[in-house]
C-alpha cells in the first residue's frame, strides 16, 4: 500500500495544517486546489499545460466516466492517468451527486447561498424526477440517452476501481439545504450504512485487484447545516471500520450553507481524525478556500475556475471580470500584471477580447489556463503562508484587495 498523509505544521489558534498526501502517482503537497477534468479532461486545456501551471493532481467524475466511455474502456487503458496522459495523482468522486442532482433536477445546488435559495429556486418544475433514492441505491436515467442505470454503493467501487484514480469517494445521498431536519437524519443514516458497504466492496476489490496501484478510499461526510448531524457524520466516519479497514481520508460534501462555510467545516475536522486528510468538495472561490484552509481542509475541487473561464471571466487580485468586455478592447496588460502564466505572460487583454468575440476556440484555453493557474497558486500561496507562520496576514492582504463577484 502506498498512501499516506503527514501533517507538517499548523496555523496557530486555528485548525487548518499543511502537509503532504503520497499516492502512487505522486505527492501532492498541500493545501492544494486540484482542478476538476470531469470526462478526463480539464476542458479546452492540454494535460501539459495543467501540468506546467502547476496542478498536482486532477479530479475525473465516476458517473460521467461510467456513461461514457465506459468503466471497462478506461480498465483496459490501464487508468484514468494512462487514458487522458495525466503521470500524476487523480481523484474521482464517487458519482452520487451526479447521479442526484442531474436526476432530480436541481438547478445549482453548487450555489449553496443558503440565504437566497428557497425550494421553488432549487427544484427544475415540471420535469420528472430522474432518480430515485432506496435504501440500496439509486435508480436513475442517463441525461445523455434516457437509459436507465442503478448505482448503489457497490456497483460505485466497482467504476471507481475499474476507473483506477488514486483517491476515491464513499457513494452518498446528496440533500439539499431545504429537505426536512427528519428526511436529513434519515439521508444522514443511510450514508452511514452506505459507507459500511463501501469500505466492504473496496476491501474486495483491492484484494481481487492486486496487479493495480492501490487506491485510497475517502468517506464522505453530510449533515447539512446541522452541527449535531455534521459532528456525528464526522464521528461515524472517522471511527468507522469494516472488512478490517477504515478510510484513508474524508470529503466534506453535500449541502453546504456558504455563508458558515468555515464553520461547518470546523465541525467536521473537530471531529476527524488529525492524521487523515480531508477534500472540501465543490469549493473554489477565494473567500471560500481560505475559510476551508483555516478550518483544517487540506484539499479542494471545483468546476467555478474552468466553467467560468468559458465564459471569459478571468480572476485578478481585485476580483474576477469579464475580459470580452468592451473597455478591453485596446487594452493591451496582461489578466494579470501580477500573474506569472503562460496566458499572462504571452498575451493581451485585447487579444482575448478579440478571441472571445469571435468564437475562437483558443479564448476559453488561454482564460481556462490562467484562471486554473490564479486559483491553484492561491492555495499554493497558503500553503507556503502556513509554513512561515503567515497565513492570517496573507488571508487578510488577498481579501482585502480581492472583490468577491458572486
Ligand atoms: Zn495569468
Amino acid at each position: 500500500m502506498s498512501f499516506s498523509f503527514k501533517v507538517k505544521r499548523t496555523i496557530p489558534q486555528a485548525l487548518g495544517r499543511n502537509g503532504v498526501i503520497a499516492t502512487p502517482h505522486g505527492e501532492i503537497k498541500t493545501p492544494a486546489f486540484i482542478p476538476v477534468g470531469t470526462k478526463a479532461t480539464v476542458k479546452a486545456a492540454l494535460p501539459d499545460s495543467i501540468e506546467d501551471l502547476g496542478a498536482q493532481a486532477v479530479l475525473a467524475n465516476a458517473y460521467h466516466l461510467y456513461l461514457q466511455p465506459g468503466p471497462e474502456t478506461l480498465d483496459a487503458a490501464g487508468g484514468l492517468g494512462k487514458f487522458m496522459n495525466w503521470n500524476r495523482p487523480t481523484f474521482t468522486d464517487s458519482g452520487g451527486f451526479q447521479v442526484m442532482s442531474l436526476g432530480v433536477g436541481f438547478k445549482k445546488v453548487i450555489d449553496m447561498n443558503g440565504d437566497s435559495l428557497n425550494s421553488d429556486d432549487l427544484i427544475v418544475e415540471k420535469r420528472e424526477r430522474l432518480a430515485h433514492v432506496d435504501d440500496d441505491g439509486v435508480t436513475f436515467k442517463s441525461h445523455l440517452d434516457g437509459s436507465m442505470h442503478r448505482f448503489s454503493p457497490e456497483v460505485s467501487m466497482q467504476v471507481q476501481h475499474q476507473i483506477g484514480a488514486d483517491i476515491i469517494f464513499a457513494f452518498d445521498e446528496l440533500t439539499t439545504l431545504h429537505n426536512t431536519r427528519k428526511y436529513q437524519e434519515e439521508s444522514l443514516e443511510r450514508t452511514r450504512l452506505w459507507a459500511i458497504r463501501c469500505l466492504d466492496e473496496h476491501k474486495r476489490l483491492t484484494e481481487s485487484r492486486s496487479h493495480r496501484p492501490y487506491q485510497a478510499l475517502f468517506g464522505v461526510l453530510q449533515g447539512a447545516q446541522y452541527e449535531d448531524l455534521r459532528r456525528k457524520a464526522a464521528k461515524d466516519l472517522g471511527e468507522m471500520e469494516s472488512s478490517g479497514i477504515a478510510f484513508d481520508g474524508f470529503g466534506i460534501g453535500g449541502a453546504l450553507d456558504k455563508s458558515k462555510l468555515g464553520t461547518i467545516v470546523g465541525w467536521a475536522v473537530d471531529e476527524l481524525p488529525v492524521n487523515k486528510p480531508r477534500h472540501l468538495l465543490g469549493i473554489g472561490e477565494p473567500a471560500d478556500l481560505f475559510a476551508g484552509v483555516e478550518n483544517g481542509a487540506d484539499t479542494f475541487d471545483c468546476v467555478a475556475p474552468t466553467r467560468e473561464a468559458r465564459t471569459s471571466a478571468v480572476y485578478s487580485p481585485t476580483g474576477r471580470f469579464n475580459v470580452s468586455g468592451g473597455s478591453y478592447r485596446k487594452d493591451f496588460s496582461p489578466i494579470d500584471s501580477e500573474c506569472t502564466c503562460y496566458t499572462c505572460k504571452n498575451y493581451t487583454r485585447a487579444y482575448l477580447n478579440h478571441l472571445f468575440r469571435a468564437k475562437e476556440i483558443l479564448g476559453p484555453t488561454l482564460a481556462t489556463i490562467h484562471n486554473v493557474h490564479f486559483i491553484v497558486n492561491l492555495v499554493e500561496r497558503m500553503r507556503l503562508a502556513i509554513e512561515s507562520g503567515d497565513f492570517f496576514e496573507f488571508k487578510k492582504e488577498f481579501l482585502g484587495r480581492y472583490k468577491n463577484s458572486n
